[in-house]
C-alpha cells in the first residue's frame, strides 16, 4: 500500500497514471485522483464520486490516505482556532487557525515535541518524541481543509510545535504539496518557514527556487544573552546565524519574544536593530505568551511599544505583533501540556495568546 500523501504532488500524479494503465485504463483517470488529495480534499477513495466506482476500489486496495485523528478542538471569542491531532502512535501536535480579515493562517507543526529546548518555550519542556512524516504536517492543513464548513489557508506559518529545520526532508517536500497547484496551491510567499538558526536548513531553503519566507527566532541581540535563552546558540552562533540571513536570497524576518528585563532594555533595541539593519531584515517583536515561560514576565505594551519605536528610529522596520485568542492556550505547545497536566485553560486575564505572522 502506497501512502499517496506522503508524495509530492508530482510523484503522486505519477504513480497514480502508471496504476490507472496498468490496470487497463487511461492515464488520466488517475490525474483524476489529484485534486482530491489536497485542493478539494476528500476522506477516502470511495467520497471521489466522479471516478468510477471500481476504479475507486482498485484505488482504495492499492493506496492510503491516512487521516489525522482531530481529538480537541478550541475557539476563541476573536475566531482563533486551535486543534489537538492524536498521531496513529499516539503523539499529539497542535495546529492553530488565525482569520485576519480575507486571510487565514494556519500555525503548524514540524515535530512531535522539541529538542531545542528554549527557555520559555512549552514545547521546549516537554522534550523531543520524533519528526512528524510528510502526511503528518501537510495533513494538518488537508485536515481542517476537511471540516464541515472547510477552513482553507491563505497563509501558512511553520511556527507551531518543532524546529522546521531540524525535519528539512520531510519539510522540503511539504514546501511543495503546499504550494505546487496540484497540491495546496498556496503561493510561497505566503509561506513561512520558521527557524532558531539551524545553517544547513537556512541555506537548503535559500536554495529552494520558489520565495518562501525565511523567519528567525533571534530572541537575544548577544552571544551571551541568547546562549541563557536558547542552548542552540552554542552550535549555531547568533554571528553565524546573522550572516546567513544576509546572505539569504529573500527578505528575512527576526522574531524576538519579549522577555521583561532580561532582552527589552535600550541597549537591547539597539543592538538589535544593528543586526536587523546588516541583513536588511524585518522585526516583529512578539509580546510573552507566559503560559510555556516559566521564571518569565511579559514586557508591558508600553515598553514593547517604546523598544519599537527606537527600533524604527534607526531605519529598521519593526512591527509588534497582535495578540489574538486570549482566551485559548493556542502558544506553542500549550494545548498538549495542558492536557498532560490535565488543566484546564488559564483566564483570559492571565493568559495571552502568540499570533503569527
Ligand atoms: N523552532 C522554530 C519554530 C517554532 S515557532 C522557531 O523557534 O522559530 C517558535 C516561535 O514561537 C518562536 O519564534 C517564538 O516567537 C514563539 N514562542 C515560543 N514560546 C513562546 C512564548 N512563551 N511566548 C511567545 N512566543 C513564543
Amino acid at each position: 500500500m502506497l501512502n499517496l500523501l506522503d508524495l509530492t504532488p508530482t510523484d503522486a500524479e505519477f504513480a497514480l497514471r502508471e496504476f490507472a494503465v496498468a490496470h487497463g485504463d487511461a492515464a488520466y483517470r488517475g490525474s483524476q485522483v489529484m485534486p482530491h488529495l489536497w485542493a478539494k480534499p476528500v476522506g477516502s477513495f470511495g467520497e471521489m464520486t466522479d471516478l468510477p466506482a471500481a476504479f475507486r476500489e482498485l484505488l482504495a486496495a492499492h493506496f492510503t490516505l491516512p487521516r489525522l485523528a482531530l481529538e480537541t478542538e478550541q475557539q476563541s471569542t476573536d475566531g482563533t482556532r486551535k486543534f489537538l491531532f492524536r498521531m496513529h502512535d499516539g503523539q499529539a501536535i497542535e495546529t492553530v487557525a488565525i482569520p485576519d480579515g480575507e486571510r487565514m493562517t494556519f500555525c503548524i507543526s514540524s515535530q512531535a515535541g522539541c529538542a531545542l529546548q528554549c527557555s520559555f518555550c512549552a514545547t521546549g519542556a516537554m522534550g523531543f518524541a520524533r519528526n512528524l512524516a510528510v502526511h503528518e504536517i501537510a495533513g494538518q492543513v488537508r485536515e481542517l481543509a476537511l471540516l464541515n464548513p472547510p477552513i482553507r489557508a491563505t497563509n501558512i506559518v511553520f511556527m507551531g510545535m518543532g524546529e522546521p529545520m531540524m525535519n528539512w526532508k520531510a519539510v522540503t517536500d511539504v514546501l511543495t504539496v503546499l504550494n505546487d497547484p496540484k497540491g495546496c496551491g498556496i503561493g510561497a510567499r505566503h509561506i513561512t518557514v520558521s527557524t532558531v538558526g539551524i545553517l544547513p536548513g537556512i541555506v537548503a531553503l535559500g536554495e529552494r527556487k520558489e520565495q518562501f519566507r525565511l523567519a528567525l527566532s533571534i530572541h537575544a541581540p548577544s552571544d551571551d544573552l541568547r546562549q541563557k535563552l536558547m542552548p542552540v546558540n552554542t552550535k549555531y552562533p547568533l554571528a553565524d546565524v546573522i550572516d546567513a540571513a544576509a546572505e539569504f536570497a529573500r527578505r528575512v524576518t527576526f522574531e524576538y519574544v519579549m522577555l521583561g528585563g532580561v532582552n527589552d532594555q535600550a541597549h537591547h533595541a539597539d543592538q538589535l536593530a544593528a543586526l536587523a539593519r546588516r541583513c536588511k531584515a524585518f522585526v516583529n517583536l512578539i509580546p510573552l505568551h507566559p503560559g510555556g515561560a516559566l521564571g518569565f514576565t511579559p514586557t508591558s505594551p508600553e515598553a514593547i511599544a517604546k523598544f519599537a519605536r527606537k527600533i524604527r528610529n534607526s531605519g529598521v522596520e519593526v512591527a509588534i505583533r497582535k495578540s489574538r485568542g486570549i482566551d485559548i492556550a493556542a502558544a506553542c505547545g500549550q494545548l498538549r501540556v495542558e492536557r498532560q497536566r490535565r488543566r484546564p485553560p488559564a483566564s483570559p486575564e492571565h493568559d495571552r495568546e502568540v499570533d503569527v505572522a
